[in-house]
């Protein structure tokens, strides 16, 4: 893979970058190796929740026990965005107007989800190129932000020493 300049790194993030990057840092915390996935729900500049892909609470992991595939599809875990909207159930969190901030573009499931949440925006960096998702979530307004990762490093903002402020 080749290194290119991190010009970005350069400057301060913005918010959606600041946000996506946390949405990667919450990836990892992902319990299944097919895709590590994060979601980070935000409304006001402020984090209500966040939630990654793996087993229901209580339950046998991927990483653990091996994935449960049906169709190709890994169906033990909850995805990301699931998980972050069940946090704001579980702890009486409002979605209504949220931006959600994801590292892979939502799944339709999960597109239908985010619009029946109130979700509003939608900012993601990776690819999970699904065609019906991006359809559906255009047909409900929510904007569909492509925020293509700058940085090396998923989780680290390296400021410029030489710049300083
Ligand atoms: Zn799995
Ligand atoms: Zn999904």
């Amino acid at each position: 893979m080749s290194s290119s300049p991190v010009s970005v790194a350069q400057n301060r993030p913005s918010w959606d970058e600041y946000f996506v990057q946390i949405a990667f840092t919450v990836a990892q915390r992902s319990t299944c190796d097919r895709a590590h996935v994060g979601c980070v729900l935000v409304r006001d500049r402020r984090i209500l929740t966040t939630g990654y892909n793996g087993a229901p609470a209580g339950l046998p992991h991927c990483d653990d026990v091996g994935h449960l595939l049906v169709d190709g599809h890994c169906v033990r875990t909850l995805h990301a965005e699931q998980n972050a909207l069940i946090q704001a159930a579980l702890h009486g969190v409002g979605t209504e107007g949220a931006t959600a901030y994801v590292t892979h573009q939502p799944c339709l499931t999960c597109a239908k989800m985010l619009i029946n949440a109130g979700v509003r925006r939608v900012v993601y960096a990776g690819n999970y190129p699904d065609d019906y998702s991006r359809r559906f979530l255009d047909a409900a307004g929510v904007e569909l932000v492509h925020l293509a990762r700058n940085r090396q490093a998923d989780t680290v903002h390296r400021p410029d020493t030489s710049n300083s402020k």
